[in-house]
């Protein structure tokens, strides 16, 4: 098949661009691991593997601890870290609705230095601790204060019965915004099990299941945990809190389950947690008439529920399932990608529809979690890329030509480029039901009508046909030119430069 460019490597070779927040990484990991930081970045290193991509190309992966704080009931976020990353956090949660006051404790090279940050946060923390207002004050360390060492671990546990929670999240740790959520996750849900083993901690706002409940770990569109409680209702079981929670007395809860279903597989934190607590963890999720039917299978043997029950809860939602797929078929070939950690959820969800899916590309890691639907999506032909770049997304558009590209921002902002119909991923659809019977069929209407416009793009592209590209697109009196004898003539001054320095330096 042609690629549409043949100087672009294949998926496997495509290499992801240096820059941005990611210079200078490895710098930074060795000042934070002088600093005393060594064991939580081991930690961040085993829970949140990297290669190849093993950097941040979207968003500052803080925004996802933020996030989950910023949505939690009585919890106030303070971020310690430097203006510019503050600023573009907190502009982020309020574009994202945060509805919230993100707090903030500025710091200068001379409070860094001298430990004064750490006596400003700790000032700010007692200052914030009004149990009237709050169950709980998250701190979180963003990449200078990590690399500094600001040592959030010496906070007081508890002020006033508020509990106290610090977390490093720098962009030299942890890969993801996604990995991040985890980070903070995993830190409530093991402070939340030491409070359940130190005695009685409080009943959920709706009273405790009276049936064997099933935790749902990874955020999900609204209705999707109330699909999943109706598939587990043939067997005895209902559907627990989802983590991250939305409220700190909903962590006992979700520890206090029969079993945990990692719908997003990277929750690692989170997961170590559900395990010291004795619960099993079941991967995948019940997407499509396969995945549901394993799911079900799964879960039904991690709860001890009988095979008679199981079959049962199967006969009873797999016909209305594969109904649902076959009334909405999708015919076209997708390529997908997203940072969301449930792309091979929606991989196999597009397959089962019909769809031709060539690709899927997620940032986050391989994980146990997901190994079923990476199985199950390969031997259907589909190629899998766990921590895939930026790189390899649109390798994979060049090289499979796709009907409708499905992806992040840059992805998508390409694939129009090129008049290929493109879906972002985020706003399209992760902002639909994947599960059950809502679940089948849900994605075709907007897939269907994202392919159908494929004239559309073609014309808009003849339309524009001529009017240049990158510096030179748009009506000029004299199109400008590129002048590549400058840049070499700097680079050469440059390195001239940097040559007679390090003659001087040696003498
Ligand atoms: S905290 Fe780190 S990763 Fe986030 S914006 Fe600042 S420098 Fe970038």
């Amino acid at each position: 098949m042609e690629p549409f460019n043949p100087d672009l490597p294949p998926v496997s070779q495509a290499v992801p661009e240096e820059g941005a927040c990611h210079s200078g990484s490895d710098r930074m990991r060795a000042a934070a691991t002088a600093a005393g930081k060594g064991d939580t970045l081991a930690q961040y290193a085993a829970d949140y593997p990297v290669g190849p991509h093993d950097q941040p190309q979207s968003m500052c992966p803080a925004f996802g601890s933020l996030r989950v704080g910023l949505r939690m009931r009585r919890t106030a976020t303070v971020l310690s870290g430097s203006a510019c990353c503050v600023y573009g956090l907190s502009f982020t949660s309020h574009f994202y609705g945060a509805r919230r006051s993100v707090g903030y404790v500025p710091f200068n090279s001379e409070t860094l230095v001298t430990g004064k940050l750490f006596e400003d946060i700790r000032d700010a923390v007692f200052g914030l601790a009004d149990p009237a207002l709050y169950d709980t004050i998250v701190v979180t360390n963003l990449c200078v204060p990590t690399a500094s060492g600001v040592p959030l671990q010496l906070l007081p546990k508890e002020l006033n019965g508020v509990r106290i929670i610090g977390i490093d999240v720098p962009g030299f740790g942890i890969p993801t915004h996604a990995e991040a959520k985890d980070v903070l996750a995993g830190a409530m849900l093991k402070y939340a099990r030491h409070e359940a083993i130190a005695g009685p901690v409080a009943a959920p706002r709706n009273g405790v299941s009276e049936k064997p409940t099933v935790t749902l770990l990874g955020e999900m569109f609204p209705a999707d945990p109330v699909g999943i409680g109706m598939l587990l209702e043939p067997m005895g079981l209902a559907a627990g809190p989802t983590v991250p929670t939305r409220e700190w007395r909903e962590l006992y809860a979700a520890l206090d389950c029969q079993a945990v279903a990692a719908i997003h597989p990277f929750y690692t934190a989170s997961i170590r947690e559900f395990e010291a607590a004795g619960r099993s963890i079941v991967g995948s999720a019940p997407v499509g008439e396969s995945g549901t039917r394993d799911w079900l299978e799964a879960i039904g043997k991690a709860c001890n529920v009988s095979s008679d029950l199981i079959g049962a809860a199967q006969n009873t939602f797999l016909p209305i399932i594969r109904g649902a797929l076959e009334k909405m078929p999708i015919k076209g070939r997708i390529t997908l990608s997203g940072y969301e950690g449930s792309e091979l959820l929606v991989a196999r969800l597009l397959k089962e529809s019909g769809a031709d899916v060539r690709y899927v590309g997620t940032a986050c890691p391989r994980t146990a979690w997901s190994a079923p639907d990476r199985e199950w999506l390969e031997a259907h032909g589909v190629h899998v890329q766990y921590r895939a770049s930026l790189e390899q997304d649109l390798a994979a558009m060049h090289e499979w030509k796709p009907d409708l590209a499905i992806g992040t921002t840059p992805v998508v902002q390409k694939a129009k480029q090129l008049a290929i119909p493109a879906l972002y991923f985020t706003n399209l659809i992760s902002a639909r039901p994947l599960m059950g019977i809502a679940g089948a069929g849900s994605l075709a209407q907007v897939v269907n009508a994202a392919m159908a416009g494929k004239t559309r793009f073609e014309t808009m592209r003849n339309f524009f046909e001529g009017v240049g590209q990158g510096d030179q697109a748009g009506i000029w009196q004299e199109v400008p030119k590129d002048r590549p004898e400058f840049r070499a003539y700097y680079r050469r001054l440059i390195e001239k430069k940097a040559k007679a320095k390090k003659a001087e330096e040696m003498i």
